[in-house]
């Protein structure tokens, strides 16, 4: 059976300003390792990824290519792209790249116009082959899905005051998490239209803080939640950073 060409985009060009610190979060180091060695190597050893591109800050480029990418020898990033001002601007310069072949740099890429794309957060260091395998199933299956898991705590919905507006019901709440993974010709084209739309969400005041929410908005895709992992969390603020400390060594690979 002829497999789709699954490509990765690895999303590294955040200011993580969360993190307090004046390094950028993906080039601090966990375990001796740069924080976005963890995902791009879950990348370069799957059986399911064939190809990768990173995303990160138009200043890093060099920096990047020469002390991540050359130096880890990654060996499936065919290119890496400057990412935008949002997260969602990353991820629309990457899938151009990848419609077009090369990057806004003039760099040739491995181009994916009819396989599969899986976007994922640099900045979660425990993504498995595990959630690869069930997420690639899913996007054969149902040509759009996330990684996530169901909530353990009560969301609230508040309002502005900071008082409690709704509880909507924990069965039907996941926290969501990346992969995020699509068809690729579908995830182009809702790019697109958010990339026409920009202007009036932006006065609207709505946030886009994933990809999912891009399908569901301007496509008739439904998407699909796959399981994910509890430990594959995103390293937002310096707890994370101990958390993450905690599960590498609990895992025996922080040696
Ligand atoms: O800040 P946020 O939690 O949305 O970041 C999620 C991921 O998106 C991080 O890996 C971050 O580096 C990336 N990102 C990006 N470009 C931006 C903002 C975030 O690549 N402009």
């Amino acid at each position: 059976m002829n497999k789709k060409r699954c490509t990765a985009i690895v999303l590294a060009a955040g200011r993580g300003s969360r993190m307090g610190s004046g390094v950028a979060k993906q080039y601090l180091l966990l375990q001796g390792r740069p924080l976005i060695w963890y995902a791009l190597h879950a990348v370069e050893e799957s059986s399911v990824i064939d190809d990768c591109i990173l995303v990160t800050g138009a200043e890093d480029i060099s920096y990047v290519k020469e002390e991540i990418v050359a130096r880890y020898g990654f060996g499936k990033v065919t290119a890496v792209v400057a990412g935008g001002k949002e997260r969602y601007d990353s991820v629309y310069h990457a899938l151009r790249a990848l419609a077009d072949g090369k990057t806004e740099q003039g760099d040739v890429c491995a181009a994916n116009r009819d396989g599969y794309i899986f976007i994922q957060d640099g900045a979660r260091p425990f993504l498995t082959e595990e959630i690869l395998k069930r997420c690639y199933e899913a996007v054969r299956r149902d040509h759009a899905c996330v990684a996530g898991m169901p909530v353990k705590d009560t969301i609230k919905v508040v309002d502005e005051s900071g008082f409690a507006k709704e509880t909507p019901d924990r069965n039907f709440m996941w926290q969501v998490q990346t992969p995020q993974v699509f068809d690729a010709p579908l995830i182009l084209s809702a790019y697109e239209k958010l990339m026409q739309e920009k202007e009036r969400l932006l006065r609207e005041g709505v946030s886009v803080t994933d990809d999912a929410m891009v399908v569901e908005t301007f496509t008739d895709c439904r998407v699909r939640l796959v399981e994910g992992d509890y430990r594959n969390i995103k390293v937002t603020t310096p707890e994370d950073m101990a958390v993450a400390e905690a599960f590498l060594k609990d895992a025996g690979k922080g040696n």
